[in-house]
């Protein structure tokens, strides 16, 4: 069920968990601002998912309360993550869904990160 963003952080959330260590991830990249991980069900040859490691619910959140080092930190970190990937002269795509429209079930901000084949249109109709 997709999430309220307007909700304040909850510290239990699955990403959270993931942060501190307490449930197992494919961590592949990590620095003092983000970590990243593979995706539990991919939906792509390429599903990575970027995190902060601040306490934002949202794109939404985190763009409003962020101090201009944790943005700066977390915006190089995805781009990091792509080209450590190889997924720079194929191609690849971002997402961050935001609340119910955006389909978001994770309460903790995150960055889909799609490559590996053509992905098609943006959106399925
Ligand atoms: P959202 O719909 O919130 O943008 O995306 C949440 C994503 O988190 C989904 O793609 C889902 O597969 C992924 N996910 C949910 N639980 C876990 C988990 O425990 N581990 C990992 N690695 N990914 C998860």
């Amino acid at each position: 069920m997709a999430i309220d963003p307007t909700q304040p952080y909850d510290d239990g959330n699955i990403f959270a968990k993931i942060l501190r260590g307490e449930i197992p991830s494919n961590r592949i990249y990590e620095d003092e601002w983000a970590v990243a991980f593979e995706d539990i069900n991919p939906q792509a040859a390429v599903h990575t998912l970027v995190i902060p490691r601040g306490a934002y619910v949202s794109w939404d959140d985190f763009s409003a309360r962020a101090s201009d080092a944790e943005i700066a930190g977390f915006v190089r970190a995805v781009g990091a993550v792509a080209r450590a990937k190889g997924l720079v002269e194929p191609g690849y795509r971002l997402l961050a869904n935001v609340g119910g429209h955006g389909g978001q079930e994770v309460p903790h901000l995150h960055v889909h990160l799609f490559g590996g084949e053509p992905l098609g249109r943006m959106i399925a109709r």
